[in-house]
């Protein structure tokens, strides 16, 4: 396709979750040197940009990270509105924050249009912690299928999982995008 466009997607994605599941940790592993920062004052929230090829396309993505900021709900409802789709994360040796990933995703998806309410990604993070593993692999994976989300474990601390999560979620997103097109 002939485009003056630098990029043909630019992808809004939100990270959520409780407090110290590693959100901020798997942003920055994926990130290494190559992103930019910026911070939207207006909503109290850091993003990242990160460029991607996918399926021969040139992707922008844009990760928001509520960044310490989950207990301001107003704040966070702000930004989802205004995403593609999220990655919801919870950490596997903490059964509360697994409970409530699934507050947070129906909290998304109530706060959300309709193209992106099914284009959430699970996340079950620290599993370079096998020894104190509370949340199985298959009891992520089933809550995934029920709801309707892909699922994915991964390691902020090893590298394990991490491109291929945020490959995943864009990728999810522009299949969808390009068949709006
Ligand atoms: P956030 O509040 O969800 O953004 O969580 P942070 O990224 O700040 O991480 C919270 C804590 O968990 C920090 O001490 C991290 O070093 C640690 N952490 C994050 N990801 C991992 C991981 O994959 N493995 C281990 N072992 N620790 C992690």
């Amino acid at each position: 396709r002939k485009s003056f466009r630098d990029f043909d997607y630019i992808v809004k994605v939100v990270l959520i979750g409780d407090a110290a599941v590693g959100k901020s940790s798997l942003l920055s592993k994926y990130v290494d040197e190559e992103f930019e920062t910026a911070y939207n004052c207006t909503i109290g929230v850091d993003f990242k940009i990160k460029s991607l090829i996918i399926d021969n396309k040139k992707v922008k993505l844009q990760v928001w990270d509520t960044a310490g900021q989950e207990r301001f709900k107003p704040i966070t409802n702000c930004y989802f509105r205004s995403s593609n789709g999220c990655v919801a994360v919870y950490d596997i040796c903490n059964r509360e924050s697994f409970d409530n990933v699934k507050i947070w995703i129906n909290d998304y998806r109530e706060n959300n249009s309709i193209e992106s309410i099914e284009n959430v990604l699970l996340v079950g993070n620290k599993i370079d912690k096998a020894e104190g593993r509370e949340v199985s692999y298959d009891e992520g994976k089933k809550y995934a299928e029920s709801s309707k989300c892909e699922f994915l474990e991964a390691s902020a601390k090893s590298g394990e999982g991490v491109n291929e999560l945020f490959e995943a979620v864009s990728k999810m997103i522009i299949v969808k995008m390009s068949l709006a097109e």
